[in-house]
């Protein structure tokens, strides 16, 4: 493979081409990925964080094995910070950085800023352009018709030196490699670029959805980033199908919809159409709406969702609206890096494997015990055609800006596509609880619950154990915390409006995800507060011996997703609350993400 970044970066003609850059890039994994780590180092070696470590102009994989560590994001936010604050010296990257990635995982509550660079749009750019040879060979004919994808922009802040901080997708989106996009029959949408680019959720989510029902016969994938999206928009056709049918009926647009590019653009789209809305109506006044998805989109083939890692949960529920669609999982990327793409997109969601592209990145893997599931650093780390076959990994990759970096991510080598593994998606790294795109770990429900509970302190009541599940049932999701508390003055028992300010204050508590989930997406429903009757987590530890736990090493469960504990808790529950207001997400107000 060449050395020129152009090189790197094929454009190109049509399927057969993709498809042969798939096989070449894969069956010379290895040395595809020899001349990726050069060209980061070659290109980098004059900045401060490669010079600290002494390089000395060396690109090989030995030299930067043994000389540069392996990071987590907090080693890296000195240099991080200093950028935000706005040095534009080489500090991580011999390029300018052209804007921060917000990802979804967070350090100290916050958001982490991946620093990005111009050209890894380009990067972006190629992994989206191999997914359409790939399911074309799958699924043919999706030039004949449409895609109905709810995709949505972000806001995004500045940081003090001036850049501009937002999510991946909404630097994507607002990019001209995606407003500006040439026509291509394989990836036509309904949804116009002025409905996806409005910051405005609901007037975005229902202008999508007006198109989306316009051009019900002509759809034939729908689909949303993550299964939590696309249940979203189901929920809210259930919500507003009324509104959405007296629109067609009469070719206006609801007054809700202020925002003026929306409104100019839907005069193309508008138009009396009172046999339509008469069938969208009565699919959806209904009263069961199992298959709605097919009823109302009658030609759609599949979903395409993410319904791997923490989506997973949401299966059922896709399947009751879908009437089992196949659910069609493309790609593995991150803020930091887009990694690889699914070959076999029409396999099961409990099949589904990535196969990692060799030149998105320089990638090796953190072997992690078997026993414990955790990864130590001591260990030595594995390159990517080296991983074996059932064997777990921490992804560590190297980009344009990051060494050596650890994104979190375990994945277990499923099989190889000639020499690039692929890998099944296990799980995030410490995540306890996840609905869309949060992600809260144990120290952080364990810092919300020690908040919460100090208002029972007059009360001279104690939380004595906890534990929490993500209720997906109910859409949006809600986290749900079980309580078992001690009061010692039955006659002083907490007041209801006590523990509803219980469940409002771990809301204040958890991540800023968490929060703007609950604020500004609408993706996260109230946290509910679930207290228990008294000896209820010893019952769960006796369910646990009774199915061979030790005792010696037993641990209440931080998380519970298994049904016979679930139902064990809700049938001792003796009372539930819920958050009566929205958390603080301040990122808006003070317009500058503080890093
Ligand atoms: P973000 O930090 O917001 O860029 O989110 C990236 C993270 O989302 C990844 O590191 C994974 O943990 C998760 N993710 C992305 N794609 C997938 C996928 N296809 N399946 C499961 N998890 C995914």
């Amino acid at each position: 493979m060449a050395t020129d970044a152009h090189k790197c970066l094929p454009a190109f003609e049509n399927d057969a081409a993709v498809i042969q850059f798939i096989e070449d890039v894969t069956a010379n994994a290895d040395a595809v990925q020899t001349n990726v780590l050069a060209e980061i180092l070659r290109r980098n070696a004059e900045t401060e964080y490669l010079q600290l470590y002494n390089l000395a102009g060396a690109t090989d994989r030995e030299t930067f094995k043994s000389k540069i560590p392996v990071v987590t994001y907090e080693d890296l936010e000195p240099f991080i910070q200093r950028i935000a604050n706005g040095d534009r010296s080489p500090i991580l990257s011999a390029h300018p950085i052209s804007e921060f990635l917000t990802s979804s995982g967070t350090s100290a509550g916050e958001r982490k800023l991946m620093p990005a660079i111009n050209e890894d749009l380009d990067r972006r750019q190629l992994l989206y352009s191999l997914l359409m040879p790939v399911m074309n060979i799958y699924m043919p004919g999706l030039d004949k018709g449409k895609g109905l994808y709810f995709l949505f922009v972000k806001s995004e802040t500045k940081t003090p030196g001036g850049l501009l901080a937002r999510p991946v997708l909404t630097s994507y989106y607002k990019s001209d490699r995606f407003k500006a996009r040439p026509y291509d029959p394989y990836n036509v949408y309904t949804s116009p670029n002025e409905a996806i680019l409005c910051p405005d959720s609901f007037q975005s989510m229902y202008a999508q959805m007006l198109c989306g029902l316009y051009d019900r016969e002509q759809v034939l994938r729908i689909g949303a980033i993550f299964a939590s999206g696309l249940l979203r928009a189901i929920r809210f056709l259930h919500l507003y199908w009324k509104e959405l049918c007296q629109d067609i009926r009469t070719g206006t647009l609801d007054k809700r919809v202020s925002d003026p590019d929306i409104q100019h653009c839907m005069v193309r789209i508008l138009r009396p159409d009172h046999a339509l809305a008469n069938v969208i109506e009565s699919e959806c006044s209904k009263e069961n709406w199992e298959g709605i998805i097919t009823r109302i989109w009658p030609n759609a083939k599949y979903l395409e969702v993410i319904v791997t890692g923490a989506m997973a949960q949401y299966i059922p529920t896709l399947d009751y609206y879908s009437g089992g669609l196949p659910k069609v999982c493309t790609m593995y990327a991150s803020s930091e890096c887009y990694f690889g793409i699914n070959l076999n997109p029409l396999c099961e969601p409990s099949e589904v494997s990535y196969t990692i592209m060799p030149n998105m990145a320089y990638f090796e893997f953190l072997p992690c015990d078997p026993h414990s599931g955790s990864t130590s650093n001591n260990v030595s780390l594995v390159d990517l055609v080296n991983v074996e076959i059932g064997k777990e990994y921490e992804l560590v990759i190297t980009t344009y800006a990051l060494y050596r970096y650890r994104v979190g991510d375990i994945l277990r080598v499923t099989g190889f596509h000639n020499s690039a593994p692929k890998f099944h998606f296990v799980r995030r790294k410490g995540v306890l609880l996840s609905i869309d795109s949060d992600k809260t770990t144990e120290p952080e429900l364990q810092s919300a619950i020690d908040n919460a509970s100090k208002l029972l302190n007059r009360f001279d009541t104690n939380v004595v154990e906890y534990t929490s599940y993500a209720d997906t049932r109910s859409i949006p999701g809600h986290y749900v915390i079980f309580w078992e508390l001690l009061v010692k003055d039955p006659t002083n028992y907490p007041t209801d409006e006590v523990l509803e300010q219980c469940c409002l204050v771990m809301e204040e508590s958890l991540n800023s995800v968490y929060r703007q989930g609950r604020v500004e997406c609408k993706s996260i429903g109230p946290l509910e507060l679930r207290v228990v009757k008294n000896g209820t987590f010893e019952c769960l530890m006796d369910h646990a011996l009774s199915r061979g736990a030790s005792i010696n090493q037993y641990k209440v469960p931080r998380c519970v997703s298994y049904t016979p504990i679930m139902e064990l808790l809700d049938s001792r529950v003796v009372a539930s609350y819920f958050s009566r207001s929205l958390p603080q997400w301040d990122q808006k107000a003070t317009g500058e993400v503080v890093v």
